[in-house]
């Protein structure tokens, strides 16, 4: 049985502009959202800490495997290969599906992909669901959209648990609550959990067990299962969850029902591709050597785990980025997370400041590629100013995302589409249009060179001794400026070489 709604194919525009794409986007801009987080001095302690420990870890486990490069490569070339033929390897995946007794369902945005998943849910006459962690759930904001259709999801990822309890957001990929120290999570466990001992400490041990007594009540009771996947093998129809817990191993094996929701770009042609990816996932996540429960599954398998099984293969932009020869590189992600853990503007502004479900240097990539950049003062289009563009992302990431490359592109198109908005230029475009005219002139650069030393009696040990007035303001009030110098390199390379001439 197969299920079209929205027929996803090479060429599709992605969502029109009044089509919900669900969690992708915030209330504020990143420079304003940022500003918040970075006045939160816990927030900062329990960031640096946590990065820097799962950075760490994975540093030294892709140390042990002498052919990483190798794989990084390996793996990019399978990415690239499949999102040159993502139609026909989504055809084979759905009809290898439908052949072992599942349904498939095509999803264009979130709107559409809850619709789906509420009314299957609703076709089975249950009120609550488990669900494993998934990114592509929370994108699409689908417990919202079955809390209001009257169905309650329970998250059972421990992290997943933290943030669903506390009325919190994730904040990191592979680590929802990692903006939260183990007294903020014992407080949640012991104000929002049910029946939990009032004697509960904030040892990880203990909390671990709260949430496991918690959970198991849950499991045994529910009937119908919501999962992601972290990979699709096209050549046999199966689907892959990989986690740490086991929790998500009993959503997938003990109910009735199960949905699964996946992004149209974790598709990998053959098992031979998924074993490639199962090796640099675990090391990059969470410095692992292999994942502790990998589990796969393929259709229905009688008398064996779900009875019923129904994949959503959710597009939701993805199109759209497909269609951008750079941009589609960023459907290689297979969110290891080892980019936001490196990253130092992630690592001091935390997940929240992004607005979208996908954070750190990958979000800021991702989300305006799913959105599409406006070029007016939408929050997504400041999210690929929220790095140094200093590389380190790159160098972590298993799949090899030139991620530097491609902010610097999506800036380029925002400035562009800017221009072609605003009749009047912004403050910044007006300062970069004068220095273009000054620099495009030997003559005129030289001058502004010497004219430059006019500023030195403003500017002590580095610093300017008052800010610049409005615009300018903007860029000195968080810059150190450095002093012009007494002479101009121009003034010295003529005085050296006159100099070198004459003797
Ligand atoms: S961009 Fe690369 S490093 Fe970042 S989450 Fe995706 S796969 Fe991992």
């Amino acid at each position: 049985m197969s299920t079209f709604i929205g027929m996803p194919r090479a060429g599709h525009p992605g969502p029109p502009a009044d089509r919900t794409v669900g969690h992708l986007t915030g209330d504020r801009a990143f420079p304003a959202a940022a500003r918040d987080s970075l006045a939160d001095t816990q927030l900062r302690r329990n960031l640096g800490h946590a990065t820097a420990t799962i950075r760490a870890k994975r540093a030294k486990v892709v140390a042990e495997v002498p052919d990483w490069e190798q794989l990084r490569d390996a793996a990019s070339a399978i990415k690239t290969d499949t999102m040159a033929r993502l139609p026909q390897l989504l055809e084979q995946l759905e009809a290898a599906v439908i052949a072992r007794g599942g349904a498939v369902h095509w999803a264009r945005d979130a709107a559409e992909a809850n619709a789906i998943v509420t009314a299957l849910v609703r076709a089975t006459g249950a009120d609550e669901v488990v669900k494993v962690k998934s990114m592509a759930t929370q994108e699409i904001g689908l417990n919202e959209a079955l809390e209001a259709a009257g169905i309650t999801a329970h998250e059972t990822d421990l992290a997943e648990l933290i943030v669903q309890l506390g009325n919190d957001r994730p904040s990191h990929i592979l680590v929802p609550a990692i903006h939260l120290g183990r007294a903020q999570i014992r407080e949640i466990f012991a104000r929002e959990m049910p029946g939990v001992d009032p004697a509960l400490t904030d040892e990880p041990k203990v909390l671990a067990e709260a949430a496991r007594t918690h959970l198991r009540a849950t499991f045994l009771r529910a009937r119908v299962a919501i999962s992601g996947a972290n990979f699709g093998v096209a050549e046999t129809g199966t689907l892959t969850v990989v986690e740490s817990e086991g929790n998500g191993r009993m959503c997938l094996t003990l109910p009735q029902t199960l949905i699964t929701v996946m992004g149209i770009e974790k598709v990998v042609p053959t098992w031979r591709d998924l074993e490639v990816f199962l090796q640099l996932l675990p090391r990059s996540a969470t410095g692992e050597r292999m994942n502790p429960y990998t589990s796969t599954w393929t259709g229905v398998t009688p008398g064996d785990g779900p009875q019923e099984f129904h994949l959503v293969l959710l597009d939701n932009g993805r199109t759209r980025a497909l269609g951008d020869e750079l941009g589609r590189t960023a459907l290689h992600c297979i969110r290891c997370s080892a980019c936001l853990n490196v990253c130092p503007v992630y690592e001091r502004a935390g997940g929240h400041a992004y607005g979208s479900v996908y954070p750190g240097p990958i979000g800021a990539i991702l989300t305006p590629l799913l959105t599409g950049i406006t070029g007016d003062e939408q929050p997504n289009d400041s999210l690929p100013f929220a790095s140094s563009l200093c590389g380190a992302c790159y160098d972590v990431c298993p799949v090899k995302i030139d991620i530097p490359s491609m902010l610097v592109q999506l800036r380029a198109e925002h400035v562009e589409k800017a221009k072609a908005t605003h009749r009047v230029p912004s403050p910044e475009a007006a300062s970069m249009a004068a220095a273009a005219w000054i620099m495009s002139d030997e003559k005129r650069f030289a001058r502004a060179g010497r004219l430059s030393r006019l500023g030195r009696p403003l500017i002590r040990r580095g610093r300017l001794r008052m800010p610049l007035p409005p615009p300018l303001s903007g860029w000195t009030a968080s810059r150190d400026v450095p002093s012009p110098p007494t002479e101009t390199f121009r003034d010295w390379w003529q005085r050296t070489r006159e100099d070198g001439e004459q003797s």
